[in-house]
């Protein structure tokens, strides 16, 4: 039996002594970035995105300080943004304590401190704490599900958790304790009043990471209440619970235990199972786990894009033809221009994909959480980190949709959205990210993420372990591990190969390593480990097409670029000045080849090939087939979390594809 007296409990999620996971966080700051992709972005995160969403947040344009201020007694003034805008500043704040992990300048934490004592101070005496029913005449609380105050409490709950966990500060995780208790006393009773209440459940995960902070079970019990009921009641019985959304919007009309199809707004599912598959972590139900790997199957197997997005379209109905909005639809059903993949969907794909990682072990969910970080999650700022997109279509042509018309569409990233839930919510991502490159195995280290760092953890028999990682990926497929200190007993280093990485070889310290080297799975080396041992994997960086299964079709006869995790697209700045996106064929034995470009959208790999541009297929709907002429053009295509960089755009993932 492993010893659990040296578990890490200060991780992104802290399952150190959860029961059922096989993969546990190592603690948050363990692994820092030292060069490479990772450590750029961090570096825009740090000095760029964090500051910069601080001053929008903190001042009179996001307005969330204010909220709690004039809650507070603190200022005059009225509640300005959505409802859930208290959320999304905790958010914010986490983020800001994921980066103080990293470079430890005091500035962030007593900027948080002072925060905090504001927070505290418009938090009522009971515990409650939602600056918009606290501000607003004539609303009152747990009244209409519509006004979010679970999310509220949920972000609360999380951020408050990492901030002791970093800081070991009592002041924030305080208020977050007397929220629970509070929540716990309406919601845990079966009252028909609030059966229903549940709604955009980030409370699920919270609830769950503060039994794990504090050890009272009645918040574990409290986040399984909240699962249980859902399903449960049916609208009719429990008209108590008013206000829109209902039935397949908010997962109420299967309960999650018989769900077999992902349905409703995306990120309220994907907080939803990512909370229930933290629950099972401490439970191990058999019949949460079977509902949440159905499930995992479904969003990952039938309806998810290329680049790891989530949420089909803005608006439409469901399978059981319930309303719906941000949200999944039937199955490879996958438009490309209208798709709406709402940032925080696609992260909390990542975050319940995180999760089963932990549950199962199996490094296909690594594989998403990867696919989403390098594309659809980062998709949502600009390189620069200022700008931020709610949706994330696969492809963008001028003038046919109307955007004055569309709240969270826009033709170029917006600098402030009006509805603030993604921008914190990447940022915080994107400020984690080295909390969930590796996790810790039975009797050694599983490695997730590839990027330049080193890592200063200790393995779960305590022995204390130190290691560096050095790569240039995902331009460069070569990843060299270099051990400075580690116990003599043998231990297990599992390396994540990617499913796309077919050839892949491990060596160590020179040599064939001689273990199983499978795509899609973990590949085991153990051995006595010593210092300066050298671990390489080297992964061929294939430029490769990816087409679609033959039912989605809306990318049929169509192909999307993708070297190593980048899903590449076409954007008309690469174009010729009067060509369009949609003129653009590619051959399928065009020659394509990379070319890492260090000054260019800050500094990626492009890919420089060829494409056809077909001029005579504009007029009418339909017509009869003539012989298509098309022109050779030399271009490049760009990875898609850098498109819309250079100005309003066209812009297009898959490409129609000529095969001869
Ligand atoms: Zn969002």
């Amino acid at each position: 039996m492993m010893s659990l007296t040296n578990a890490q409990e200060h991780g992104t999620i802290n399952n150190s002594i959860s029961p059922n996971v096989k993969l546990r966080s190592i603690n948050i700051g363990d692994c820092k970035w030292t060069t490479g992709f990772w450590a750029d972005k961090f570096k825009v995160c740090e000095e760029t995105m964090v500051p910069y969403m601080g001053e929008l947040l903190c001042g009179d344009v996001g307005h969330g300080l204010n909220n709690f201020k004039i809650a507070a007694g603190l200022k005059e003034g009225k509640h300005e943004g959505f409802a859930w805008h208290d959320g999304d500043f905790y958010k914010w704040m986490e983020a800001v304590t994921y980066v103080y992990a990293q470079n430890g300048d005091k500035k962030l934490l007593k900027e948080l401190d002072d925060i905090i004592e504001i927070i505290s101070k418009a938090q009522e005496k009971d515990g409650y704490i939602h600056t918009k029913i606290q501000i607003d005449p004539g609303i009152s609380r747990y009244e209409n599900r519509k006004y979010h105050e679970m999310y509220n409490s949920g972000h609360l709950y999380t951020s408050a958790c990492i901030h002791y966990r970093v800081t070991g500060k009592l002041n924030f995780l305080d208020i977050a304790v007397k929220n629970a208790d509070l929540l716990y006393s309406y919601f845990m009773p079966d009252d028909k009043k609030y059966v229903r209440f549940g709604f955009n459940q980030t409370q699920i995960m919270g609830l769950v990471e503060l039994y794990r902070t504090v050890g009272d079970k009645k918040y574990l019990d409290l986040a399984e209440k909240f699962i249980n009921n859902r399903g449960k009641y049916k609208v009719e019985e429990t008209l108590a619970t008013i206000g829109y959304p209902i039935g397949d919007m908010v997962q109420e009309r299967t309960p999650l235990r018989e769900s077999t199809e992902a349905v409703g707004h995306a990120v309220l599912a994907l907080y939803y199972y990512a909370g229930a598959a933290d629950v099972a972590a401490e439970t191990g139900e058999k019949a949460l786990v079977d509902a949440l790997d159905r499930l995992w199957e479904n969003v990952t197997d039938k309806k998810m894009y290329v680049t790891g997005a989530v949420g089909q379209t803005h608006y439409g109905a469901s399978t059981n033809r319930d309303k719906i909005e941000e949200g999944f639809i039937d199955e490879y059903m996958m438009p490309n221009m209208t798709a709406y993949n709402e940032t925080c969907a696609n992260i909390c794909n990542a975050m319940f994909s995180y999760r089963m990682l932990g549950l199962h072990g199996e490094s296909k969910y690594a594989d998403v959480v990867e696919l989403v970080l390098y594309n659809s999650a980062l998709s949502g700022i600009s390189i620069e980190g200022k700008d931020y997109y709610y949706a994330n279509p696969l492809r963008k042509i001028h003038g046919v949709r109307d955007y004055e018309k569309m709240n969270t569409e826009f033709p170029i990233r917006q600098p402030y959205l009006k509805c603030f839930c993604c921008p914190p919510n990447l940022v915080r991502t994107i400020a984690q990210v080295s909390g969930w490159a590796y996790s810790l195995s039975e009797n050694g280290l599983a490695v997730n993420l590839y990027g330049g760092n080193k890592l200063e953890t200790k393995l779960m028999d305590g022995s204390s372990l130190k290691l560096t990682q050095e790569t240039q990926y995902p331009w460069n497929g070569t990843i060299k591990i270099t051990m400075q200190e580690c116990k003599e007993d043998a231990f297990e280093v599992l390396l994540r190969i990617p499913s796309w990485a077919e050839g892949s070889k491990v060596i160590v310290n020179g040599k064939d390593a001689g273990v199983k080297v499978v795509p899609g799975a973990f590949a085991k080396i153990e051995r006595s480990w010593k210092k300066g041992d050298v671990l390489t994997l080297d992964m061929p960086m294939n430029i490769t097409f990816v087409e679609g299964n033959q039912r989605i079709e809306e990318v049929r006869n169509q192909v999307a670029i993708k070297r190593g995790p980048i899903v590449y697209c076409i954007e008309s700045p690469d174009l010729p000045n009067d060509a369009k996106i949609l003129e653009v064929y590619i051959r399928g034995n065009a020659a394509l080849k990379a070319e890492y470009r260090p000054d260019f959208l800050g500094g990626l790999s492009t890919i420089k090939g060829e494409v056809l541009l077909r001029k005579d297929n504009k007029e009418g709907m339909y017509r009869t087939m003539k012989n298509p002429t098309f022109k050779t053009v030399k271009t490049q295509f760009v990875p898609y979390y850098a498109w819309s960089n250079r100005g309003d755009s066209e812009m297009t993932v898959f490409i129609p594809v000529i095969l001869e």
